[in-house]
């Protein structure tokens, strides 16, 4: 069975995050999504709600588990079974970081691969700290995130 990891802070999961998960899930056989434990990146929503937000929004794609971790991502990978870690690249400013963490990656652990599918076009413009400062401003955001969650995020968003 061939196991793919897409890690992220998923703070809160965007429609450009599920896109990637979304077309994940059709290449491989399991798609584990590991959400990144950091505290050292401020986040605004707890890991429980992160993973929450993303159950709700990925329970139409069977193959797809939502997990946590810290710690290195090749060791997360590793107790998985996983061979491919999968990321989005929305635009050349993503790729320089991507590109040193895969080099890492695979000397730390040559038997995963890291993949990177391209961003749809209609989202490269998103990330979730754009969103967050649009929904703490008042801004409309029900364009860059799933229905089903967005007046939580909203809420949240709006209340800090
Ligand atoms: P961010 O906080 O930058 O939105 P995360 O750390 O949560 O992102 O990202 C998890 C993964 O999702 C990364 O591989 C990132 O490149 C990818 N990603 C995030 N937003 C998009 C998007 N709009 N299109 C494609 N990939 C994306």
């Amino acid at each position: 069975m061939k196991v793919a990891i897409c890690p992220g802070s998923f703070d809160p999961v965007t429609l450009g995050h599920l896109d990637i998960i979304e077309r994940t899930s059709y290449l491989f056989d399991k798609v584990i999504v590991a959400v990144l434990c950091n505290m050292e990146k401020h986040p605004n929503f707890t890991v429980e709600e992160r993973m929450e937000f993303l159950r709700e929004t990925t329970s139409h794609l069977p193959n797809v588990e939502i997990s946590s971790f810290d710690g290195l991502l090749v060791d997360f990978a590793k107790e998985k079974g996983a061979t491919a870690v999968v990321k989005g690249l929305r635009a050349v400013s993503d790729f320089e970081y991507e590109f040193q963490m895969s080099l890492i990656n695979k000397k730390l652990c040559p038997d995963i691969e890291t993949v990177y599918l391209n961003t749809s076009q209609e989202y490269m413009y998103l990330s979730s700290s754009v969103i967050k400062q649009i929904a703490s401003l008042g801004g409309d955001i029900s364009n860059f995130v799933p229905e089903a969650i967005h007046t939580k995020i909203v809420d949240r968003l709006t209340n800090m």
